[in-house]
């Protein structure tokens, strides 16, 4: 793991944002708190319309919080006006001006704080060498490919130096090729100039192959924040399972829990040992949950977690799915690699027993 600076570049305290008025009133931001750190990539993850640009928006100062306050390096940003503030951002339109150069509306954000000639041309030219785009630097916006214009908009942004750089769904226009090609590009870019990214998307592939960190965030509050490592392997609550790949939830009772390690009891009868949240004390009834390449499938035997039949396989290539339906009703998903001379040699309406690796099995929050 990369070791982490622990300095704050945003701090975002007890932040919510209503809109409308009377019974039509909503909070687009509900009570969110997160600390961003120096020279971090974060993503805001979650479903259209759960709050990300509006979070955006406050942090840029497009927009104002109703309640709770937005902390820059410690200082409160609320007097600042947009232009005021260190931080810049990308719209996922890109935004830039046609009738202009590369050139030109790369300058455009130096030339309005009035730096000397001199300088914007030397910063100009270094932002086009850090976005590979020197060789078009005299063509019109307009007369470039949608991951050129992308690059530019980037080039503009990074140009005046901002503390932090809010990107709001920048790759959505993009082909699938070319979005992949871009995310390895924004990792360089962050990388090369150290700046605070705070991502904005709402695909959790592209949030995990990115992020350092990520938040998931569902109608308004902030779920969980984790690495992608903790996202992926231990959502916190259902809502953060569900979103981020497949995933399978099974019902235990709880046996004992000490220490973020408990002993589960599965419906049936099998007791194995889980993980949990750290904050919360698991007790009685709860809901694992396992990933589908963290099992494996096998003849029945004493180390079955869970038995039952094969109700539908689905070979990938490299991988198989097992769609097995438990003994207790549950459907459960195997996902196990294939071996070299072929498949698993699992078939439909066979019955197995399902066998999950150390630590795989996680408890959720109520
Ligand atoms: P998307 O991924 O679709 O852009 P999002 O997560 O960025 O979604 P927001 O744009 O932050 O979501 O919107 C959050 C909620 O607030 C939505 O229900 C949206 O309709 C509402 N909303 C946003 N701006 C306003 C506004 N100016 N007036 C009223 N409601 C608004």
């Amino acid at each position: 793991m990369p070791e982490m600076p622990d300095k704050n570049a945003i701090e975002v305290r007890d932040v919510s944002k209503l809109f409308g008025t009377g019974d039509a009133q909503f909070a687009a931001l509900d009570n969110v708190s997160v600390s961003i750190r120096e020279n971090e990539f974060f993503t805001l993850l979650g479903p259209s319309g759960c709050g990300k640009t509006t979070l955006l928006r406050l942090i840029a100062g497009f927009d104002y919080p109703t309640d709770g306050q937005i902390l820059l390096y410690g200082q409160d940003i609320a007097p600042l006006p947009p232009f005021k503030r260190p931080v810049n951002t990308v719209f996922q339109s890109y935004a830039l001006f046609p009738h202009m150069t590369v050139g030109q509306n790369i300058a455009f954000g130096l030339e309005m704080l009035g730096k000397p000639k001199a300088e914007i041309e030397a910063r100009v030219a270094e932002m086009l060498k850090l976005v590979r785009m020197e060789a078009l630097k005299d063509r019109k916006t307009s007369q470039i490919s949608g991951g050129q214009q992308q690059r530019v908009a980037l080039a503009r942004a990074l140009a005046p130096q901002p503390k932090v750089l809010l990107l709001d769904e920048p790759l959505s226009a993009l082909d699938y090729k070319l979005r992949k090609e871009m995310q390895i590009e924004l990792k360089r870019l962050q990388h090369e100039t150290g700046i605070t990214f705070i991502f904005v998307t709402h695909d959790q592939e592209e949030a995990l192959t990115m992020s350092d960190r990520i938040a998931v965030m569902s109608a308004g509050k902030i779920l969980q924040v984790g690495s992608p490592w903790d996202i992926y392997d231990r959502p916190a609550v259902r809502f953060v399972a569900d979103f981020i790949g497949e995933t399978n939830f099974l019902h235990a009772d709880v046996v004992s829990a000490n220490d973020g390690r408990a002993t589960v009891r599965l419906s049936s009868g099998k007791e194995i040992p889980a993980t949990f949240p750290s904050g919360s004390s698991p007790q009685g009834k709860v809901t694992l949950v396992v990933r589908p390449e963290h099992a494996r499938v096998a003849a029945p035997n004493g180390t079955s977690a869970h038995v039952g039949h094969i109700e539908n396989v689905v070979y990938l290539g490299t991988d198989t799915h097992f769609h097995v339906r438990l003994d207790d009703g549950t459907p459960f998903i195997v996902r196990q690699q294939n071996s070299r001379n072929g498949h698993n040699g699992f078939a439909k309406a066979e019955r197995v027993g399902i066998e999950f690796g150390q630590d795989v099995a996680q408890i959720l929050k109520d």
